[in-house]
């Protein structure tokens, strides 16, 4: 298992695009997801995006800073056809915009699936438990929380960095986040991707009604839930969570933020992130440390 270590007085930030390679073409019934075929959600919806374009915006996330890419595909797993989109479009990037670390996000996927992702370039797998095991049967009926957490362990032996987390807001207890933080603790994820529930009318959830200051305590909890984790991304729904207190998530231990667009919602233009930054004296991470033991160094503000 991937150790990490901590660096003092770092006030790096680590900054990860995401760019949705297939949009909206999926089967499951996730009652928060605007991708699923069965709530008619007006979005974007295509098979495979153009791969001219998917360098397009590699280019651009890495002009902005973003040391992360994560090629996101809508379905409940990998197929081989979507396998092997994923593996030319990783091969492509990784000839072409070679600074970036990629990272796929293609839901349920076997050992040999994400050793065949390793070997094209990939190098950290994102699988988010959404929520706790007791409440995912009210969020999704069409697979079990169970497959989330076995593709998590997937991800571990593989060698792939895991990236997991889940989404707030959802109308979960208390007692649920904190059963879904100590589950992703067992699973000694490397980042941890907090998404807060945006609301679409399509969906039959109801508004996301957390306050703002709840949102913050649960980025504190879930630092201190994870306290191994080498980063806490703060990733969809931020821009609608936070207003304009969106620069208060540093404090409370966020190390880490999604750029750009998310997969089906706008995001703000990045150089009011990078001016955000900036303000705050945090600077954009260049690296991802790894010591002479192969250790992933730890970048955080509350080290
Ligand atoms: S499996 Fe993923 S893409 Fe499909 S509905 Fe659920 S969250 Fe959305």
């Amino acid at each position: 298992m991937k150790r990490f270590i901590a660096m003092k007085d770092n006030k790096e930030i680590f900054l990860c695009s995401i760019c949705n390679i297939n949009s909206g073409t999926c089967k499951e019934d996730c009652k928060f997801c605007s991708q699923s075929i069965r709530y008619k959600a007006e979005i974007n919806r295509y098979k495979q995006k153009p791969i001219d374009e998917i360098i397009k915006e590699a280019k651009i996330a890495r002009d902005n800073g973003a040391l992360g890419f994560c090629l996101v595909t809508a379905d409940k797993g990998l197929n081989e056809k979507t396998l092997k989109f994923v593996c030319q479009s990783a091969e492509l990037l990784t000839s072409e915009v070679p600074k970036l670390r990629l990272i796929a996000c293609n839901g349920t996927a076997t050992l040999e699936q994400l050793l065949t992702l390793k070997k094209s370039g990939i190098k950290a797998y994102n699988h988010n438990l959404e929520t706790s095991e007791d409440f995912y049967p009210q969020i999704c009926t069409t697979h079990p929380w169970s497959e989330r957490y076995e593709t998590c362990l997937n991800v571990n032996e593989s060698g792939l960095v895991l990236i997991s987390g889940g989404i707030f807001g959802l109308g979960e207890t208390q007692i649920d986040r904190q059963s879904m933080l100590k589950s992703l603790n067992e699973l000694n994820p490397t980042s941890v991707p907090i998404n807060f529930y945006h609301h679409n009318d399509a969906l039959e959830l109801k508004p996301n009604s957390l306050t703002t200051d709840e949102a913050l305590s649960l980025i504190k909890q879930t630092r201190q839930a994870i306290p191994h984790a080498q980063r806490i991304m703060i990733a969809g729904g931020r821009e609608l969570m936070f207003g304009n207190r969106q620069s208060e998530i540093f404090k409370y231990g966020a190390n880490s933020i999604v750029i750009g667009n998310y997969l089906t919602t706008s995001g703000r233009i990045m150089s009011k992130d990078l001016d955000m930054l900036k303000n705050l004296n945090l600077e954009v991470a260049k690296t991802v440390k790894i010591d002479n033991s192969g250790n992933l160094v730890l970048n955080s503000l509350n080290s």
